[in-house]
């Protein structure tokens, strides 16, 4: 029997991110929705055509996503929030949109975007689907269907990935009245039915069902929801349950006895001992192998994976290999990358480089053309590795072992500090400020290019910036606002910056990564041991406090984000190089304050994403994590004030570890779920200062003052005013300047009425 190999899903942007251009342009009116389509059925096409050229058992289908998978799968089964279903909606893909993204109509009526949280352990963002006690389902969005008429063009097998109702329901949110949302789960399984026998009629053999939650802690209802689920999907293509970034160790007494036709683990995730895994596989199961990891740009060590999996084909041969996960996670093609150096780039390997790999171990496996002398060519790269300079710094391993017997904690509690900085800083009460960014214009961008592309000096590059933070800090002082920002216009990212200046870091071209929807990111790559080379961020802070007379903050991204949004080295812990990040950023907060910057921000928006899935490992990364975070601000004065922001998920199940940070003052986004993270803080006092963000950046809309006010005075009743700061719920870098002034103006005012009642 042959081993057979596939992949879990495939990158959507594009090769050059088509996909984010051509939406952008589609939203602001530049390109008709025909154009958009046709954008996305040429990637569609090219990334089944390269999966088919590299030489991969089964091309993948139903993987696109116009935004995000989790909300193609809302409008597929018919799910739209009621505020978005307007009669006079032109197409689903607008009205797919407009859930993504909010919607502001002619009356001046807004209709709020869905909120939008991280998918498990990663960097990616999903749209989270909105459920309500008595809502129907339809089989609505019917582009799978086409897409698998797209496909079968090139005569390859297919196989079809859908999210599993299970999951789905699971990710969502309830709105309105409170119920059980697997009472949703019969009408769901009807139209899911529905579906798989169209997949089934078009003749495909396999259908992929993602099941991340079998990584997870569920109770009993969601396990017998799973059971259940699988006795309905028998009579028509087959049925690969997969399940990836963790472990199923834990659930797989439930796994064994489900009615499918093949499992998928993640073995990068979990090195699944294969023989004991074996009593769990049923005889006629195909078990599928993700041993390329699809979250990381490393070469595979396909020594290594050829012995794992040698091993078990004594005993199975029923055997597929894949990616651990879809390789949505990874850039596409290391071959656009021109300027690493040999020896560092083939360390690497990004989409297509996995697809290679794949084909490659399976070739051997299969005693076809190849031998095993090529895996032990494609791995003598990651020996030289091993003892590379590149790679170890003596020093910093050095300052990391010398930590370990230093205490973490600012010098005085808070309630000290609190009135310290009172003195020094004399704000109003519900100080206004922004969380760091302001637009990140096109000029900007191009200014960046330019110095680039050497078309600009340093000189004139730097001129412009300055221009730019000066521009920032008028609008601000204009504004009203209490503690400024310089705007971060000589940043990219917030990661990529950072990691530029410190030792340790590679970065790609090309490597762009979708994070949501349209957006993209460039995760930078760590290589080696981290350290400081020269300051980061003082220059620009400098010369914005020079300018105004209010404090502005210094901007600094955290330890754990810059890690977690990076693509990690796999030979050393997370918790270590966090720390080798920290005591970078140690450097740098130091000299700020002694610069004279009195308020310093350390953004650490990625701490829950960083959350391993299962519960009994949240409080060891907890722990180390906080600490990384403290050190960062160690030994500085009580009268310096630091401040935390952090985004886009759920906080409360990490609350008790926010509260260790210890910071003075955390800035959090709220506003997507109508600050019900506010009622939480009825419970739940958080004993330091926090702005609960007013307003939602992600959306173009303009809060209005009644909205905010009517936030404010929520946050009122749970926070007492003197601990409470009033600022958007994010950076505004993807926004306009108009959008940003509008919007800031009515948190002002909104926050002047409420300042006269206080
Ligand atoms: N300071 C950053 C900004 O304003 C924070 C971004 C973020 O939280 N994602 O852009
Ligand atoms: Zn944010």
């Amino acid at each position: 029997m042959l081993i057979k190999n596939h992949i879990l899903g495939f990158p959507r942007i594009g090769l050059k991110r088509e996909l984010k251009i051509a939406q952008e342009k589609y939203w602001s009116g530049k390109i008709s929705l025909e154009e958009l389509l046709i954008v996305g059925k040429k990637i569609r096409k090219k990334n089944w055509k390269k999966q088919k050229e590299l030489g991969l058992d089964f091309l993948t289908v139903g993987d696109f996503a116009w935004y995000d998978h989790v909300l193609t799968t809302s409008v597929m089964v018919g799910n739209i929030p009621e505020r978005h279903k307007s009669e006079n909606q032109k197409n689903i893909l607008d009205i797919l949109f407009n859930i993504a993204r909010g919607k502001s109509s002619s009356d001046c009526k807004t209709v709020h975007a869905s909120e939008m949280t991280k998918w498990f352990n990663t960097n990616y963002h999903y749209i989270v689907p909105e459920f309500s006690k008595n809502q129907n389902f339809s089989f609505f969005y019917k582009q799978l269907l086409k897409d698998i008429e797209e496909a079968s063009v090139l005569n390859h097998p297919i196989k079809v990935v859908l999210l599993s109702p299970v999951t789905y329901l699971w990710l969502g949110k309830i709105k309105g009245k409170n119920f059980n949302k697997l009472d949703l789960l019969p009408k769901l399984l009807n139209v899911y039915k529905k579906i798989l026998k169209k997949i089934y009629k078009k003749n495909v053999e396999w259908v992929q069902i993602d099941e991340p939650i079998l990584t997870l802690d569920l109770d009993d209802s969601w396990k017998n929801a799973i059971k259940n689920t699988y006795t309905n999907f028998q009579n028509f293509s087959k049925i690969l349950l997969t399940t990836y970034f963790g472990s199923i160790n834990h659930n797989l007494e439930l796994v064994s006895t489900l009615k499918i036709d093949g499992l998928h683990l993640d073995c990068v995730s979990e090195k699944y001992n294969l023989q004991e895994i074996h009593k769990y596989i049923q005889k006629d199961w195909i078990l599928s192998l993700g041993i390329i990891n699809g979250k990381n740009i490393w070469r595979a060590n396909l020594i290594f994976w050829y012995n794992y999996l040698k091993k078990y084909l004594r005993l199975y041969l029923n055997v597929w290999i894949s990616t651990s996960c879809s390789l949505l996670h990874v850039p596409m093609d290391l071959s656009l990358e021109k300027n690493f150096k040999k020896e560092i780039k083939e360390w690497f390997s990004f989409g297509f480089q996995k697809c290679f790999e794949l084909v490659m171990l399976t070739n051997v496996l299969n005693k076809k053309i190849l031998s095993i002398d090529c895996l032990k060519k494609w791995v003598l790269p990651l020996q030289n590795r091993e003892n590379s300079s590149i790679v170890h710094n003596s020093h910093v391993k050095l300052r990391i072992q010398k930590l370990q017997k230093i205490s973490s904690n600012r010098l005085s509690p808070y309630k000290i500090r609190f009135n310290i900085q009172k003195k020094i800083l004399n704000l109003p009460d519900l100080p206004l400020t922004t969380i760091g960014s302001f637009p990140q214009t096109s000029e900007i961008r191009k200014l960046r290019f330019n110095l680039r592309k050497k078309k600009i000096t340093q000189i004139d590059y730097d001129r412009e910036i300055k221009k730019y933070i000066k521009y920032a800090i008028l609008q601000q002082e204009k504004l009203g606002l209490d503690v400024l920002v310089h705007g971060e216009p000589e940043r990219n990212d917030m990661v990529e910056y950072f990691s530029e200046y410190l030792e340790g870091f590679v970065f790609t071209n090309y490597g762009w990564v979708q994070s949501y929807g349209s957006r993209c990111v460039k995760p930078p790559i760590i290589i080696g041991d981290i350290s400081r080379i020269t300051p980061m961020t003082v220059y620009w802070s400098k010369y914005a406090q020079s300018l105004t007379k209010k404090f502005v903050k210094g901007m600094l991204t955290g330890p754990i984000t810059i890690l977690c949004w990076s693509f990690p080295r796999e030979d050393l812990s997370h918790e270590i190089i966090s720390k080798q990040i920290a005591c970078a950023l140690m450097d740098e907060v130091k000299e700020l304050e002694n610069e004279g910057i009195n308020i310093i921000q350390i953004d650490e928006p990625a701490l829950r994403e960083g959350l391993p899935l299962r519960i009994c490992d949240h409080k060891e990364y907890l722990s180390w994590a906080t600490e990384a975070f403290r050190l960062c601000s160690l030994n500085i004065k009580d009268s310096t004030q630091i401040h935390t922001h952090m985004c886009y998920c759920e906080f409360k199940d990490i609350m008790p570890a926010i509260v260790k940070l210890d910071v003075d003052v955390i800035t959090i986004e709220t506003s997507r779920s109508d600050m019900d993270l506010l009622e939480f803080f009825k419970k739940f006092k958080y004993p330091n200062s926090i702005g609960p963000g007013v307003y939602d950046i992600h959306s173009p809309n303009i809060p209005t003052q009644k909205w905010i006010i009517k936030l404010l005075k929520t946050a009122l009743k749970h926070i007492p005013y003197q601990r409470l700061w009033v600022n958007p719920d994010c950076g505004l870098k993807t926004r306009t300047w108009d959008e940003s002034i509008l919007s800031l103006k009515n948190m002002v005012q909104a926050v002047k009425k409420i300042r006269k009642k206080l």
